[in-house]
């Protein structure tokens, strides 16, 4: 499941196939692979990375403790 690297918010706004939308922190995440990318939305609408700020790790997409697990709950 997608994560807001920045408040852990994972009720993120879908926006895009692999793009999601944190209405907390006003930052758009986008799924690059197996990390996440984000950007800052700009009053004009263009968007600047905020990739600096966090780490790899932080930007790693998180899968819950046990992805097992969630498989199964998802597929009832
Ligand atoms: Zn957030």
């Amino acid at each position: 499941m997608v994560h807001c690297p920045n408040c852990s918010l994972k009720d993120l706004g879908k926006i895009g196939s692999s793009q999601y939308y944190c209405w907390r922190c006003c930052i758009e995440i986008v799924l690059q692979g197996e990390h996440l990318s984000v950007f800052e939305v700009e009053e004009d609408g263009s968007l600047s990375s905020l990739d600096d700020l966090f780490s790899a790790e932080e930007r790693r997409i998180v899968t819950e403790e046990n992805p097992q697990l969630i498989q199964k709950a998802s597929g009832r």
